[in-house]
């Protein structure tokens, strides 16, 4: 397990609890988390991960697919398990098998779950403007048809904010709106005496930036790993959130690269000077973006050294010029701290023009993920 042997992810579990607690203190009375542990848990792990936040007293999460919620199950969780997206009808009998909780993505696939012929647990998922996945939030007749199909548990009733990250006057007025979309289509529902369901509309963002909101759950996903989507994001709420995965992979062999000779495929980066290089055991296959190739950068003995020439799909080669002690089998951090300095899956992200939740998402199967805090 502990092996750390050629590329690992750390997992700082005490960060996890502290994040945990920060949401815990911001949400209102009433107000349950609900994890996204989809994505093996923005690439954490999603079995140790989820296990660690039910041993603090989380009881939902919510997935994207119905292997993500078998796996979970299979590592012991016992609370609702919500799969956000869709799952074919060829695999009904596993929602009930493994007691899971299925999103109605329209009232078409409603009726489909309801003919599986027995009963199923679903929330009603409902598109305030986000246009992806839900009944539009306009139909409320449709909506209200749902309730009649008798297979069905409906337990919940939800829909996604798509610009709560924003912090723009348009974006705040769309989130807004949004937002009386879904106090509507309830209010509606209640007005027609349907009622006993949870409701839940915040993912990180939401909650972040409109922490006075009150339902009954929160699908908090990047911000509880510790992440921001990109470094720079501000936001309403004043949480102090710590980073719960650092990734580093070893130094392979140090050497010099002299002035004039250049590295690795394409011979894409040429040394102006003599230069000392290492090779580190960690590529794009990993999870490191190929586009970080003589852009990105690692800590190595607590100090930076430059990603130098393009990324291999198992290994990268980075200037140690200016950190004499670098020697093979070094630890270099890709994201994490070490000393004064840290580099975080944000600043990554920026680096390679994406968010932090795809950074993540993306690290490799065949990092070993060890516990560390
Ligand atoms: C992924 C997802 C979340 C979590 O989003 P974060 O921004 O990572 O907190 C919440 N709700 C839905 C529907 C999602 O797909």
């Amino acid at each position: 397990m502990e092996q750390k042997g050629r590329a690992w992810i750390e997992l700082n579990i005490e960060h996890l609890r502290h994040n945990v607690g920060q949401f815990q203190e911001l949400l209102p009375a009433g107000c349950a988390m609900m994890p996204a542990v989809k994505a093996n848990a923005y690439g954490h792990g999603a079995p140790l991960i989820a296990a660690s936040l039910q041993q603090m007293g989380i009881r939902d999460f919510c997935v994207a697919s119905m292997n993500e919620a078998i796996e979970l199950r299979k590592a012991g969780i016992t609370g609702q398990i919500l799969i956000l997206g869709y799952t074919p009808p060829g695999q009904f009998p596993e929602l009930a098998e493994y007691r899971l909780t299925q999103t109605v993505v329209d009232y078409p696939y409603a009726v489909r779950l309801n003919d599986y012929g027995r009963p199923l647990r679903v929330h009603v998922g409902i598109d305030t403007g986000m246009h992806r996945l839900g009944e539009r939030s306009g139909n409320t007749e449709t909506i209200r048809r749902i309730w009649d199909l008798k297979n069905l548990t409906i337990t919940g009733v939800f829909s996604h904010l798509c610009v709560s990250d924003g912090t723009s006057q348009s974006d705040r007025d769309y989130t807004r709106a949004q937002i009386k979309n879904f106090t509507s289509i309830v209010r509606s529902l209640h007005k027609r005496g349907i009622s006993g369901f949870k409701m839940h509309l915040q993912g990180s963002y939401g909650v972040l930036n409109y922490p006075d909101l009150r339902f009954d759950y929160a699908r908090i996903g990047i911000a509880l790993y510790g992440a921001l989507s990109l470094p720079h994001d501000k936001t309403k709420a004043a949480v102090r959130l710590k980073p719960v995965l650092s990734l580093k992979a070893r130094i392979e062999c140090v050497k010099p690269l002299y002035a004039g000779e250049s590295v690795g495929y394409g011979l894409d980066y040429t040394a102006r000077t003599d230069k000392k290089i290492a090779a580190v055991s960690i590529g794009y296959a990993d999870g490191i973006p190929r586009g970080l190739s003589n852009r990105g950068y690692a800590l190595v003995h607590g100090k930076k050294a430059a990603i130098i020439g393009r990324i291999c799909m198992d290994q990268l080669m980075i200037d140690v010029s200016d950190i004499p002690q670098a020697a093979a089998g070094d630890e270099a951090i890709f994201i994490g701290a070490c000393g004064p300095n840290e580099i975080t899956a944000g600043e990554v992200a920026q680096c390679a023009d994406t968010i932090s939740n795809e950074i993540l998402s993306r690290l490799g199967e065949r990092l070993e993920r060890v516990v560390s805090g």
